[in-house]
């Protein structure tokens, strides 16, 4: 499953959600501190990074 990150404008606290991309559309993601809905997403490359980690070429 896909695994997003946000960072929440109010409190700037940043948490991660593993979300599908249908729950992705329709869930409401929250802030987990504050409780906001006022979000900015955090585009990581994390498969990426995580692929560099493991390989050794
Ligand atoms: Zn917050």
């Amino acid at each position: 499953m896909p695994f997003y990150e946000y960072v929440c404008r109010k409190c700037h606290k940043k948490f991660g959600e593993v979300l599908t991309l249908k729950e992705q559309e329709t869930k409401k993601v929250r802030c987990p501190k504050c409780h906001s809905q006022d979000l900015e997403k955090v585009i990581e490359p994390f498969f990426a990074v995580t692929a560099k980690k493991s390989g050794s070429w």
